[in-house]
């Protein structure tokens, strides 16, 4: 049974033009009901099972957009509806830097939540407005003073590039304040135009003035350069971390390891198959009411898919992949799983192969997909 766990909870205080996540504006959301639910999910997923969590997340949505009381019982449903968290676990939760008071913070503290993952995305007051979120810069830089004072010593935060608008001398700015706040870890994401978000829409009708594919890889270049002058090491396509902070829990999946995951429109990996809840937060609640696992599907996936989500997972690190955990897992090297791959990538100059490890190169990092599509036989999958 897996020893990570991923939590969704699906409410936020605001919508952001450019998210598609499951989530929903939270006035007169039935957030307690949720939370009924959750706890008996969490019941079910865990029954029978006594290995205690390793890793934790809990992720949305926003998950501080709820009440102090609400994180509580949420928190506690993590301790007593599960065989419990592991001494030394990894207990991450998503919060939002207008939701960092002091009794959230406390609630948090006190129940073993040991990183926070806040969501700043830019400190730019301007884009910040643009991007439809609801708190400021000084918000941002007061929740990371704020969680220090509460002794959180392992915080990350989120970033965006290639806003709409976002010029490099603001990226700059962004990063080198990222920097100067002595965060232990910064995940930094470029910007994807997603369907049935407000961004799409402005996008569709030419009002959204896009930087080009040029300006966002220049600003990814400047990210690699700015966060390694800082003391950050980057492990992975997005994710920069100082010594010894790299996420535990997002390398559970990116090794392809399995998780639990529970709450609406949550994904999990369970004994080679992944499930997706379902999203509406009405018929998630009314599943489990009717005893019922609130799955909106389910895929076992083959051998092969499970060689081809190793393959790409594993090289989102930048340490890559040993090629000999590839062959104890699936019984046959990567070369002969995937003939010519290995000579065809590496002669572009996107993989190297050293040492028993397969990995990107920079470029290769900057192409990400388009290295990943060479191992995949059928790309139409849950
Ligand atoms: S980015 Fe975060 S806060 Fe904004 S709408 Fe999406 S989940 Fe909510």
């Amino acid at each position: 049974m897996a020893r990570s766990l991923y939590i969704h909870i699906p409410f936020c205080s605001y919508i952001c033009y450019y998210c598609d996540f499951n989530k929903f504006f939270i006035e007169n959301q039935p957030v307690d009901a949720y939370i009924d639910a959750l706890e008996q999910e969490l019941t079910w997923r865990f029954a029978g099972e006594t290995a205690p969590l390793e890793t934790i997340y809990i992720g949305g949505g926003t998950p501080s957009a709820v009440t102090t009381a609400q994180l509580g019982r949420i928190l506690q449903a993590v301790h007593v509806k599960t065989p419990g968290v592991s001494p030394g676990a990894e207990f991450t939760v998503e919060m939002n830097p207008d939701d960092a008071d002091d009794d959230k913070l406390h609630t948090l503290f006190n129940h073993g939540v040991n990183r926070l993952s806040i969501g700043v995305q830019t400190f730019d007051d301007k884009l910040i407005q643009k991007i439809g979120r609801g708190h400021t810069a000084s918000d941002a830089k007061n929740a990371v003073h704020r969680a220090k004072a509460f002794n959180f010593s392992n915080i990350s935060i989120d970033l965006m590039l290639g806003l709409p608008e976002q010029t490099m001398s603001s990226w700059h700015d962004t990063l080198q304040t990222a920097a100067a706040l002595d965060v232990s870890h910064i995940s930094a994401y470029a910007l994807k135009i997603e369907e049935k978000t407000r961004f799409y829409n402005w996008w569709r009708a030419g009002k959204l003035p896009t930087v080009t594919e040029d300006e966002a890889a220049d600003m990814y270049e400047a990210m690699e350069r700015v966060l390694a002058d800082a003391g950050f090491h980057q492990y992975e396509i997005s994710n920069f971390a100082k010594d010894g902070q790299a996420s535990r829990h997002n390398q559970v999946y990116w090794h392809n390891e399995s998780y639990v995951a529970a709450g609406a429109g949550a994904h999990g990996y369970l004994q080679g198959a992944r499930y997706e809840n379902i999203q509406p937060v009405p018929h998630y609640i009314s599943a489990i009411e009717n005893g019922e696992l609130p799955e909106r599907q389910r895929h076992q996936l083959s051998r092969r898919e499970q060689m081809e989500e190793e393959m790409f997972l594993g090289l989102r690190m930048n340490e890559g992949m040993p090629l000999v955990r590839f062959e104890q897992k699936y019984g046959e090297t990567v070369a002969d799983a995937f003939p010519g791959a290995l000579e065809e990538l590496t002669a572009k100059g996107w993989l190297t192969v050293e040492n028993g490890w397969v990995a990107l190169t920079e470029e290769g990092r900057l192409l990400g997909n388009e290295v990943f599509v060479r191992f995949l036989e059928n790309e139409n999958k849950f």
